[in-house]
């Protein structure tokens, strides 16, 4: 059986699971009678979701079609905020289903854009967060974000705790933030939620989730603050305002 390294020219795609981008190809031989194997590549590509077909061309492996999201997504999303109270959970889905739909597999950037924007639609501000127990953090006047600190040599916290609103769990892996009058419309209760829900004062309004996980080169690991969602409010719900 013969062994060769090869560049893997992934079209676009998200495939490559070595870090130096080549791929292990096996070439079967009159004495081993197995398929051709090509390893270092992912099954399914971490953007679109979908699993290309790779072949051997020339010196290189390529991937025979093109991805359709190279570039990754930033999902911008917007949730009706009239009662000016808003329930921070990990998971709401018992309120807010969103059914398994017709989505791109979950763990792609493509299948989690497409939840995100499933969820906003029946009122529930949705988005993925890792394992990464981030906060609801104020940052100026209507601005908000969705982030994890990282900590100094003294414990300091990146982000100052007087501007923490709630914190979330992260059992989901996931933030879901929906508006409190909306929430108990349709049949939540805020207290059998438990003490991982918070319900945090906002001013009336509608409010954009502008969420980064998507995005290529995101990174759940940074040294820096790891910002998941920019939040702002864009409309007063206040006509006098
Ligand atoms: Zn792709």
């Amino acid at each position: 059986m013969g062994i060769t390294t090869l560049p893997l020219d992934s079209n676009g795609h998200v495939i490559a699971s070595n870090d130096d981008n080549t791929v292990t190809v096996y070439e079967p031989d009159e004495f081993v009678r197995l398929p051709r194997l090509i390893a270092g590549i992912y099954s399914r590509c971490a953007q679109c979701g979908e699993q290309p077909e790779v072949e051997v061309e020339g010196d290189a492996v390529r991937a025979q079609s093109p991805c359709a999201l190279p570039d990754g997504i930033t999902t911008a999303i917007t949730l009706e905020v009239p009662s000016g109270k808003l329930v921070v959970e990990d998971d709401l889905r018992h309120v807010y289903r969103c059914g398994d739909g017709d989505f791109a597999d979950y763990n792609s950037v493509l299948g989690q854009a497409q939840v995100i924007e499933a969820m906003a639609a029946i009122g529930c501000a949705y988005g993925p967060v890792g394992n990464s127990c981030p906060g609801l953090y104020r940052t100026g006047e209507d601005t908000y974000v969705i982030a994890s600190p990282r900590y100094d040599e003294d414990d300091n916290p990146s982000l100052p705790e007087k501007d923490r609103l709630a914190g979330i769990v992260t059992d989901l892996w996931a933030y879901s933030i929906a508006d409190l009058e909306d929430f108990k419309r349709r049949g939540g209760d805020v207290d059998a939620l438990g003490w991982t829900a918070t319900v945090v004062d906002v001013p009336p309004g509608t409010y954009r989730f502008t969420h980064h996980t998507g995005e290529v080169g995101f990174d759940h690991y940074a040294d820096d603050t790891v910002v998941f969602a920019h939040i702002e409010r864009v409309t007063s719900s206040d006509p006098a305002a």
